[in-house]
């Protein structure tokens, strides 16, 4: 595997490879199980696997983790090795953004919803990272975990309404044994929120099973904020059900409902989602 640090030596490591698929897995590091099914399935489908480790200050408000976030560079490269990766790039802030256009790219009505309400300006700085990113690597494919799914939602539409020549891949949550989805993050909970945090997962299974059983959304909505009060110290961001990819409100007419939640606990805030 080969670890590049600037754009111009990523350009000649793409530029050689041009005739060969490419697939990408663009990360923020501290590799886990999560992050291993996206590259297992880019290496199982393309001839040149890239990844990038990149804490994107773009897409961290004033008051988030950008400074805490956990790194681990050397236990990342060996993962990635084992993984299969044939290109770890892992640039600087100074790098990937050497100055200021003033140009941005503004998601609009998507980012009002769930974790983009709460995370103003967050959405836009992941579409500036990954411009750049799907420019310089220029992927035949791209793989991004169900885990986030607004930002799954919102990179399709995106790829999507402007033509980006790339696939995007969706790979499902990874979860530990107890159904805890896996994160980075959830080295910031306690011990006591450790055990808590898989409520979040009970309590959207509860709301998608109320629905199917009650066909009623604002029973099920309450059914599952109820479930996370009574059974966390967590405070609640946000408990929803959206329709999915559009993220619009449920109608008769809606084929994939996403419920999803985001939970502050002391030192994290987490989030969940399932899909019906
Ligand atoms: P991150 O490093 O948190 O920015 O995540 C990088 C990619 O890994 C994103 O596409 C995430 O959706 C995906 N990912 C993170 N956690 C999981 C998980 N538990 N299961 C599947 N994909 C995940």
């Amino acid at each position: 595997m080969k670890t590049v640090q600037t754009v111009n030596e990523l350009k000649q490591i793409i530029a050689i490879n041009n005739t060969k698929t490419i697939g990408f897995v663009p990360t923020m590091g501290y590799l886990h199980e999560g992050h291993q099914a996206l590259l297992n399935k880019a290496r199982a489908d393309n001839d040149i696997v890239v990844a990038s480790i990149f804490v994107n200050p773009a897409q961290f408000g004033p008051n988030e983790d950008l400074d805490r976030y956990p790194r681990d560079i050397e236990r990342d490269t060996q993962l990635a090795t084992d993984a299969g990766v044939d290109v770890l790039f892992i640039p600087s802030a100074e790098e990937m953004y050497p100055f200021e256009s003033g140009i941005t790219i503004q998601v609009g009505e998507l980012s009002t919803k769930l974790c983009g309400e709460s995370r103003p300006g967050h959405f836009d700085g992941v579409l500036k990272v990954i411009t750049k990113l799907f420019h310089l690597i220029q992927p035949t494919n791209a793989y991004f975990g169900q885990k986030d799914a607004q930002q799954l939602a919102i990179i399709e539409t995106f790829v999507n309404a402007y033509n980006f020549p790339v696939q995007i891949v969706r790979v499902p949550t990874v979860r530990e044994t107890d159904g805890l989805a896996k994160s980075s993050r959830n080295v910031f909970l306690s011990e006591q929120e450790r055990v808590e945090a898989v409520h979040l997962y009970k309590a959207l299974q509860l709301a998608k099973i109320t629905w199917e059983q009650t066909n009623d959304l604002s029973e099920a909505i309450t059914k599952g904020k109820e479930h996370i009060e009574s059974n966390t110290s967590g405070k609640i961001d946000y408990l929803e059900a959206l329709s999915y990819p559009s993220l619009q409100p449920v109608t008769n007419e809606t084929k994939a409902v996403l419920f999803a939640t985001a939970v502050f606990f002391e030192k994290a805030r987490l989030i969940d989602n399932i899909l019906t």
